[in-house]
């Protein structure tokens, strides 16, 4: 019962990951509908019941943006675990802030990059005019997509791979 279940909106965009039980309560009271069920059944004394995958919403619900959260694993996932200022893979790597801190930059996504300890080291407290460094690229926010946000899940759950792609 603690499989998660994916849940599309009613135009079939993913937008949410619950578990079975959840699933089926939304089955049950007819907020949803079963699209993929490919776990079997499970039985009650009166009746079986299919253990869903991937379930519709019957109606339209609307929701901020996704966002990606900041965070020391996703700047380094966005980064490609490679330094942004001399382009070396690492596994030593840091987070730098290009406007520092303590001159008012803000930790937000096109404020922080990953560095290798070395070049964070050499840029030290200043700004990339002061030290004289370049990034290879401008730092943006990633995008939300349901491959970046629903993508760890396809290990378990292979057959969500339709669903999500293109979203
Ligand atoms: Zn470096």
């Amino acid at each position: 019962m603690t499989m998660p279940v994916l849940i599309l909106n009613a135009n079939f965009e993913p937008i949410h990951v619950c578990d079975t039980r959840r699933a089926i309560g939304l089955i049950l009271s007819e907020k949803a509908s079963l699209v993929l069920n490919g776990r079997g059944e499970i039985k009650t004394v009166s009746r079986s019941y299919p253990l869903p995958s991937v379930i519709r919403l019957e109606k339209m619900v609307s929701r901020p943006r996704v966002r990606i959260k900041l965070t020391r694993r996703e700047v380094f996932r966005r980064d490609n675990f490679t330094c942004q200022y001399c382009g070396r893979h690492s596994t030593d790597l840091t987070i730098d802030h290009i406007v520092p801190r303590h001159l008012g930059g803000q930790h937000e996504w096109t404020n922080v990059v990953a560095a290798c300890s070395h070049c964070n080291h050499r840029k030290g407290g200043r700004t990339l005019e002061e030290a004289n460094m370049h990034f290879l690229r401008h730092p943006k926010e990633p995008p939300a997509s349901a491959a970046y946000v629903f993508g760890r899940h396809l290990d378990e759950c292979s057959e969500w791979e339709p669903f999500i792609t293109g979203w």
